[in-house]
């Protein structure tokens, strides 16, 4: 399959489009995408952008994110960037699948309805499978059965309906797994009893990530903006609850940023006081740059899209009827992954995520993406 190299923009609505979209955006973003489409239904209020990055290696699958972006592009650059990650993703852990993503303009809390999530699905159903979606900060497993009411073409649905249910948890697997593996190549074994570990944002990861790092003997410092989520925590757990402002500077052992993204910036990369970061969250480096501040203080980035592969894997095991025990067995080599990168670290001096980026241009060069298509 070929990748176009020029953006294709296409405003696809019931009143001839996305007010905004065609003001102000920085269209070389898009550059090495197959394609984006955004959809405003003035009926139901969605307004969407889908963006797929490749299909190179097969139907490009990739959540919905329902936020209140404070603007047409903030959403777009969004999806955009997520998009790619998710094709890197995809070919790090070795499934057959492409990179896309969903975003979902408005606060869910506020203008989600059943309509919208009805018309979202008529929407993902248009791509006719070159999209796969599912659900990401903002969407549920709910949504996803309703939309999966109006296309073939999603995942994370109920068990009941024959998907694997919500990612979350087998999300946390995979970054616990990836934390193991980084405290075997930092510190001599793979064991996390009586490190501290710092995670900011416990929703669905992040909670999740913290109860397995406590079974495991782990010392936990948390964050949150929302008591729900602290409360919730709280009820299962005895950990030390720090501002969201000030979890990054916690002198720990690890730091796994939970949240959403960027947590790793100008500000909070001078401050912080671990050995590595690996977390469940998207796009931690604010820029490229930033992970070249982090080698400079000795701090150990794994890349996020190897850690928090698990609910994309285990999403990819629905193909055929879900099998829980082999995307299970998947999401545990996630430590080989992680593993092998330190090892060619060690012999190559190279920092991790320019290994991952190259293992997984590899497997698209190899695929047949131009080899401009595959530059993160
Ligand atoms: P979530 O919405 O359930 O949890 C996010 C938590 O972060 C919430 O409790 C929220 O209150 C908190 N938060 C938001 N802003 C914050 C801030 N500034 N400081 C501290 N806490 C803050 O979402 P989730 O599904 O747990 O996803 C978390 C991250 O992991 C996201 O970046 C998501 O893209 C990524 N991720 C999730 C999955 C999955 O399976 N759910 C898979 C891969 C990656």
């Amino acid at each position: 399959m070929s990748t176009n190299t020029t953006p294709e923009i296409t405003l696809a609505g019931s009143s001839g489009g996305l007010p905004g979209t065609e003001d102000g955006i920085d269209l070389a973003l898009g550059a090495d995408h197959e394609e984006v489409r955004a959809v405003w239904r003035p009926k139901s209020g969605l307004r969407a952008i889908v963006a797929i990055h490749s299909t190179v290696l097969g139907p490009a699958l990739g959540g919905a994110r329902f936020r209140p972006y404070r603007s047409i592009e903030e959403a777009l650059t969004d999806v955009l960037r997520l998009s790619k990650a998710m094709s890197y993703k995809a070919a790090v852990a070795g499934l057959d699948l492409g990179g896309g993503k969903a975003v979902i303009l408005g606060d869910p809390a506020t203008v989600r309805t059943d309509a919208l999530m009805s018309d979202y699905g008529r929407f993902v159903d248009t791509f006719a499978g070159r999209y796969l979606t599912a659900e990401d900060v903002g969407t549920t497993q709910a949504d996803m059965d309703l939309v999966g009411t109006q296309t073939p073409f999603v995942g994370g649905r109920s068990e009941a309906l024959g998907g694997s249910g919500d990612p979350s948890p087998i999300t946390a697997f995979g970054v616990v797994r990836a934390i193991e593996a980084t405290a075997a190549a930092l510190w001599g074994s793979p064991s996390l009893e009586g490190r501290h570990i710092a995670v900011n944002g416990v929703g669905k990861v992040g909670g999740a990530l913290a109860l397995l790092c406590a079974e495991r003997g782990a010392r936990l410092s948390v964050a949150d903006v929302s008591s729900g989520a602290l409360g919730a925590l709280g009820a299962q757990l005895d950990v030390e609850v720090v501002p969201p402002d000030a979890i990054h500077a916690v002198e720990c052992d690890l730091y796994a940023p939970c949240a959403l993204g960027s947590a790793l910036n100008d500000r909070t990369v001078p401050e912080l006081s671990c050995q590595a970061v690996c977390g469940a969250a998207n796009n931690q480096l604010d820029t490229p740059d930033t992970e070249a501040a982090l080698q400079a203080r000795g701090i150990t980035y794994v890349p996020d899209y190897v850690a928090n592969a698990g609910g994309i894997i285990n999403i990819a095991y629905e193909a055929g009827g879900y099998d829980a025990e082999a995307a299970r067995s998947h999401v545990a080599r996630i430590y080989d992954t992680v593993a092998r990168l330190f090892e060619e670290a060690s012999r190559t001096g190279e920092r991790l995520s320019v290994l991952a980026d190259g293992m997984a241009e590899a497997r698209l060069a190899a695929a047949g993406a131009s080899p401009a298509a595959a530059q993160p």
